[in-house]
């Protein structure tokens, strides 16, 4: 744990150090939970946002974008449940004065019996070497059986209190399991409470006419209300989706661990409909499509894993996440949520206008269901970052600090260098950026060793540099160099825009 809780601190350091992610409005010491994102943070989000919009939007006939407004009417947020359901049931230590999510208090209970079960695992592992059989052990080792058990016990009980909004009851299973406070070590807890979670401001300018609206929680309701909209102008039918990247506001009790939870943070959301009755079959569609994105982008499959909710959001009937092991352990990075007709009931009840779509193959109207895709943009900014960052070691006894980001995601492709000052070698090495520079994002750096330079684009995760040296001007070849081997090649500078388009395209990836 305090090896996960340092890798945390250098991946923020380094964030920071680098221009990826500053504090907030830093010279005021900061604003709790909000970040801004640098010069190299805003390229690297942005092409996660670009790797997102280009699989959904362009990769798929039947999947529109749109850009709705943060500020929607009042109503939405009745309709969608927001007023009177977007709560979390929060419960304060008296003795640290720390605020807590009374759920997140029990997944945590529970992850903690997971880890037992998996250290018991392991021990069987040490014990019986290449004959150990894992499934016939998780099945009879009565370690393993006894903490399934209590896990089964204690879930069982979170669907019942959390799911009925019982606070009592929440209340009861903490003090039952004997949860205490990280920081105080107490049991000394109030009570439970809810707490919701959406900010408001007033809109308009005069006092009287000002109304109370809502920024934002999700984008998904700026898709619901424009259904009708993009379907008829857009000739839609179903099943279709329709897209949308954009900011979200959460007034989070706790919100700490750097970017992973932020009060305002950017979602990538897909509300994907269908007929009433197939929404399972897309639902396990979308599950597997997720998926296959997150895998395509090379890192380490063991880094995800799927989890059921145990409590179901007032509008879905099936909902699991992606779990990512982000440097403080498996946590959401992405939900995956059938819907039902939920939203769009919703808003036909309050709206009065009719959300219908008629299926010309069934002859009738209906009210279709809805399965979402829902990714924060800043979870996956730190997925990215955590699983990259590497202090590697090297064969003279030296290390290198690697930001091992995929290519295609790099915030420069290509660092275009001359070898030293002087003989023309400038000047060539200029005229190489500008033949790259319509295609690529590319640095170009001068200063310092050919060695320092290179660590430098290493830390910063640029995935290639081109070195201009004498035999350039003789032959117009360059030396490649590859940020994660080292290696070096012999490239014809007529080749350049073909060799690293294919390396480090995002088409590569989305084929
Ligand atoms: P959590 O349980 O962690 O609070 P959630 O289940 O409320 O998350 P959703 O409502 O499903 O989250 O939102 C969809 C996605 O938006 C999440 O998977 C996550 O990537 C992102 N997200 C939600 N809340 C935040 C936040 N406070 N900061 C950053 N990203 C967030």
């Amino acid at each position: 744990m305090q090896q996960k809780e340092d890798n945390l601190k250098s991946i923020i350091s380094h964030a920071k150090e680098y221009g990826f992610v500053f504090p907030s409005s830093e010279i005021y010491d900061g604003l709790a939970a909000t970040y801004d994102y640098g010069q190299l943070g805003a390229e690297l989000k942005n092409n996660i946002k670009s790797y997102w919009w280009k699989s959904m939007v362009q990769m798929n006939e039947n999947i529109v974008g749109l850009d709705s407004a943060i500020f929607m009417h009042p109503s939405t947020w009745k309709a969608s449940g927001h007023v009177d359901a977007f709560n979390d049931p929060l419960i304060d230590n008296k003795d640290s004065k720390k605020r807590y999510r009374a759920d997140v208090l029990l997944e945590d209970a529970v992850e903690k019996i997971r880890k037992k079960i998996d250290k018991e695992v392991a021990k069987g592992f040490k014990r019986f070497g290449d004959d150990f059989n894992e499934e016939e052990f998780r099945k009879t080792n009565p370690n393993v059986l006894r903490n399934v058990t209590k896990i089964n016990d204690i879930e069982d009980r979170m669907r019942a209190t959390l799911g009925a909004n019982d606070l009592e009851g929440v209340y009861d299973l903490i003090i039952d399991l004997g949860i205490v406070c990280p920081i105080s070590g107490t049991k000394n807890w109030t009570e439970v409470r809810q707490f919701n979670l959406m900010f408001s401001t007033e809109l308009g300018s005069v006092a009287g006419d000002a109304s109370t609206i809502y920024l934002r929680p999700e984008t998904a309701q700026g898709i619901f209300v424009n259904f009708l909209n993009v379907q008829k102008t857009g000739r839609m039918k179903i099943p279709f989706g329709i897209a949308q990247i954009g900011k979200a506001f959460r007034n989070e009790i706790v919100a700490r661990q750097f970017i992973f939870r932020m009060r305002e943070f950017e979602q990538m959301e897909m509300q994907f409909f269908v007929r009433p009755g197939e929404e399972m079959k897309w639902y396990d569609y979308w599950k597997d499509q997720r998926i296959k994105w997150h895998k395509s982008l090379g890192i380490s499959e063991d880094s995800y894993r799927f989890h059921d909710h145990i409590k179901l959001a007032h509008y879905a009937n099936a909902a699991c996440d992606i779990e990512f092991d982000f440097p403080m352990g498996f946590k959401e990075l992405e939900g995956i949520h059938s819907r039902t007709d939920f939203d769009l009931k919703q808003h036909e009840a309050l709206s009065g206008k009719k959300l219908q779509y008629f299926d010309p193959e069934l002859g009738e109207s209906y009210t279709p269901y809805v399965v979402e895709t829902s990714i924060g943009v800043d979870r996956m900014f730190l997925a990215i970052l955590s699983s990259s960052l590497k202090e590697e070691q090297l064969e003279n006894d030296t290390t290198r600090v690697v930001l091992a980001l995929p290519p295609a995601l790099a915030p420069y492709k290509v660092a275009v260098m001359p070898l030293k000052k002087g003989d023309g070698l400038q000047e060539k090495a200029r005229e190489i950026l500008t033949q790259l520079k319509y295609d690529f994002n590319c640095a170009y750096d001068e200063k310092d060793s050919p060695g320092k330079r290179y660590r430098r684009q290493d830390a910063i995760g640029t995935p290639y540099c081109v070195m201009v040296d004498h035999q350039t001007l003789e032959d117009n070849t360059v030396t490649i160099r590859d940020r994660d081997t080292m290696e070096q090649e012999r490239v014809a500078i007529a080749d350049l825009n073909g060799v690293f388009e294919e390396r480090c395209s995002m088409k590569t990836l989305l084929k």
